[in-house]
């Protein structure tokens, strides 16, 4: 049994064999696929002889890419999408219907926020917000039509942690689904089985993708949830058994919404996946030095990394993700006017508002991501007009706390 995640990334099968025996899975940049006979795609659409038809449903190199993520997340089934909010949009539509509900953590992706406000207010599904590191407050909110818990591992740029078993629990104990976003903390730093999350959803985009190279989202179903429980995914659960989840998402979502991954971001995603461990090892490591540094330097009024030790939640970091949780941190400066000198004499870390690309990204929250928010709103949200997002890459360490150094000077 191989233990490494980066040794079993490198070996995990290709669904067929390769004809020329390549080592890298090709790119199958083909919309359709041809049958030896009128009787064979006949018997495809069927459902009795299974085999890729048309890439919007399937492909052969997504296929594989999801192969390699089941295998390296213990997955009972994966699906691979366009983009991480093509993952949360199609699990939420798969699992509610107008009168539904569900409760999610109040801090939250921009996107996402904007999808459960806008998008699915639309169709009649209220969304419930609370602070999910509160136990106590999630329970009141369930009704006999909430349909799912949700929240993110590691909330950005709060960089809050919620207990993961002790909502599984109370989430089992009503017979709810437990659907969180990891994309933050990766699966060589995480395991959503062994926490009991039921549904984990991500954006490949970030971490996954390596070089921010390519938009892409992944849903995972750990096989621990009886579909029969969700009212909208019944029928299904009737017909497809554990299955039930991924089928309903292939057939009614994935295919019909047109949200399907491409041949050639699954190739990036499948290089990502391979270093993806490395990445994350040296992402970390960079964290802890630059964390060391700005918590000696009196220019430097706070820093946020639940990596380091003394923070709110080094103890959970350390229990769900190994002490790797990501590689964002915050930090702040005496000002916004500070904040912004300082930005931009930097030489190395760029001005973005991407997350987890190799390159280290820096950006002022207040006054981009969250310019639209009352003054008492981003206060709520613990957003300060003096505090800036990094997301450290893979450089030096050291070139990166040089960088930080002249531009502080
Ligand atoms: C980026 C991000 C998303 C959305 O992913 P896209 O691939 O950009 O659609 C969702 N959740 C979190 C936590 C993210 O950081």
């Amino acid at each position: 049994m191989m233990k490494s995640f980066t040794t079993r990334s490198l070996n995990i099968p290709f669904p067929k064999k390769d004809p020329h025996n390549a080592l890298a899975m090709p790119i199958y940049e083909s919309v359709a696929f041809d049958f030896a006979s009128a009787e064979d795609i006949a018997a495809n659409f069927r459902g009795e002889l299974p085999a890729h038809v048309y890439s919007r449903t399937s492909n052969p190199t997504v296929e594989y890419f999801e192969a390699k993520m089941k295998a390296l997340t213990g997955a009972h089934q994966v699906l691979a999408l366009t983009s991480g909010m093509a993952a949360i949009s199609a699990t939420m539509l798969a699992i509610c219907k107008q009168g539904d509900n569900i409760i999610s953590g109040k801090n939250l992706f921009g996107h996402t926020l904007s999808l459960f406000e806008q998008s699915l207010s639309a169709y009649g599904i209220e969304t419930r917000f609370i602070d999910t590191t509160k136990l106590e407050l999630i329970e009141p909110l369930i009704d006999k039509n909430t349909r799912a818990i949700y929240f993110e591992t590691v909330t950005n740029p709060q960089l809050e942690i919620s207990d993961i078993s002790q909502i599984a629990e109370l989430a089992n104990n009503h017979d709810i689904l437990l659907i969180v976003d990891s994309t933050i903390t990766p699966p060589s730093v995480f395991s959503s089985k062994a926490l009991g999350i039921h549904v984990e959803v991500m954006s490949t985009t970030k971490f996954i993708s390596g070089g921010a190279t390519s938009f892409g989202g992944m849903i995972i179903d750990n096989g621990i949830y009886d579909w029969n429980k969700n009212p909208n995914c019944k029928a299904f659960a009737q017909k497809f058994g554990k299955d039930a989840f991924i089928a309903r998402l292939r057939k009614n979502y994935y295919r019909n919404f047109g949200m399907p991954m491409t041949a050639h971001t699954a190739n990036y995603m499948i290089a990502g996946l391979d270093i993806l461990e490395l990445r994350v090892e040296r992402c970390y490591q960079n964290c802890m030095k630059l964390g060391e540094y700005f918590q000696q330097n009196p220019k430097v009024t706070r820093v946020d990394y639940p990596g380091l030790k003394g923070t709110a939640y080094y103890d959970l970091a350390v229990k769900q993700f190994n002490g790797i949780p990501g590689s964002v941190m915050t930090f702040d400066l005496g000002s916004q006017e500070e904040c912004f000198r300082f930005m931009n004499r930097l030489q190395i870390i760029r001005r973005a508002t991407n997350l987890n690309d190799n390159k280290s990204l820096i950006i002022h929250p207040y006054s981009t991501i969250y310019h639209e928010f009352t003054e008492a709103d981003r206060q709520e949200m613990g957003i300060r007009p003096t505090m800036m997002r990094l997301s450290v890459g893979i450089e030096g360490a050291e070139d990166l706390i040089a960088d930080i150094e002249q531009a502080l000077g």
